[in-house]
């Protein structure tokens, strides 16, 4: 069976800092990590592959600039046993649509697999559109918001996830192939790679491929195969620094009670 985990780099958001004149993301000196979810997504992908009768393969693909190996290396060194990265200055500035459908392209171009997993939301875009777009350029179902994975049929071909909703959890049944969106569980440990697990990932095949290798037109990729546009990005404006007040609890009620009228927000 083929396993094929989407991941992407993103900018470690601790130390996301915004231009404040020109509104873009300072992206020089901002470390890079492998997206939360994503992580959590390959290690289900592992835990599942363990306790398979058949042998899994798993794949992890990304779309990104070259740097985004690194995050590749990452999982190769978790466990995944390929990595494949798309990059290309053809598919700069893509959005939502334009990144999965230059995904896609590179699943066409692997030859499909028989479960795919990316993470819920990627932690700087967080649009959670490219999981279910790439259902959609597949033509599979999409599930998302899914926990954890309770029970995979290949031979009968049907998965049973734990999927979370505003009311709790619900289990969803599948038909094989199909896209899990993967929300990270509160419990969930990420495995750090040893010295020995790094080393082994250097042998581990890591293949780019670009746009001649993909096919298609140019037009259909990156900021021309884009349905929208960004007109602006600014930060949230700062708030003020609060009012403290001092001494017994009434006092300060009633102070707090006085600017809440004030502001219009209560009544006496
Ligand atoms: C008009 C426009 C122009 C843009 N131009 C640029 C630009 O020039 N440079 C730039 O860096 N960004 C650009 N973006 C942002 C870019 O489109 C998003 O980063 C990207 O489409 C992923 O969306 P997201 O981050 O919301 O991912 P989500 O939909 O939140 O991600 C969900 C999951 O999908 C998978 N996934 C998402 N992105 C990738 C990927 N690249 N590779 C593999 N798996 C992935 C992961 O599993 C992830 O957990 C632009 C966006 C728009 C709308």
């Amino acid at each position: 069976m083929d396993f094929l985990v989407f991941i992407k780099q993103v900018p470690d958001t601790d130390e996301v800092k915004v231009d404040e004149e020109s509104g873009t993301i300072i992206r020089e000196g901002v470390p890079s990590i492998l997206n939360p979810f994503d992580e959590y997504a390959l290690n289900l992908a592992l835990r599942l592959k363990e306790g398979m009768e058949d042998e899994v393969n798993i794949t992890a693909m990304s779309m990104g600039p070259p740097q985004a190996k690194d995050a590749l290396k990452k999982c190769l060194a978790i466990g995944a046993d390929r990595g494949i990265l798309l990059s290309d200055k053809v598919f700069g500035g893509a959005d939502t649509w334009a990144t999965s459908f230059t995904l896609f392209k590179g699943v066409e171009k692997m030859g499909g697999a028989d479960l795919y997993f990316s993470g819920q939301e990627a932690t700087d875009g967080n649009t959670a559109q490219v999981g279910p777009e790439l259902a959609s350029h597949l033509n599979l179902s999409s599930m998302t918001y899914v926990e954890d994975v309770l029970d995979i049929n290949p031979k009968e071909g049907y998965l049973t996830a734990k999927k979370e909703t505003d009311e709790g959890f619900i289990k969803l049944k599948s038909e094989l192939p199909v896209v899990l969106s993967c929300m990270t569980p509160p419990d969930f440990e990420p495995k750090i790679p040893g010295v020995k697990e790094i080393m082994k990932a250097k042998n581990k095949p890591l293949d780019t491929w670009n746009h001649d290798d993909l096919g298609g037109t140019e037009e259909e990729y990156g900021l021309e195969g884009s349905e929208s546009q960004v007109i602006s990005t600014y930060p949230p404006p700062s708030k003020g620094p609060g009012e403290k007040f001092e001494g017994p609890a009434e006092e300060g009620a009633e102070k707090i009670f006085a600017l809440l009228k004030d502001e219009g927000v209560c009544d006496d």
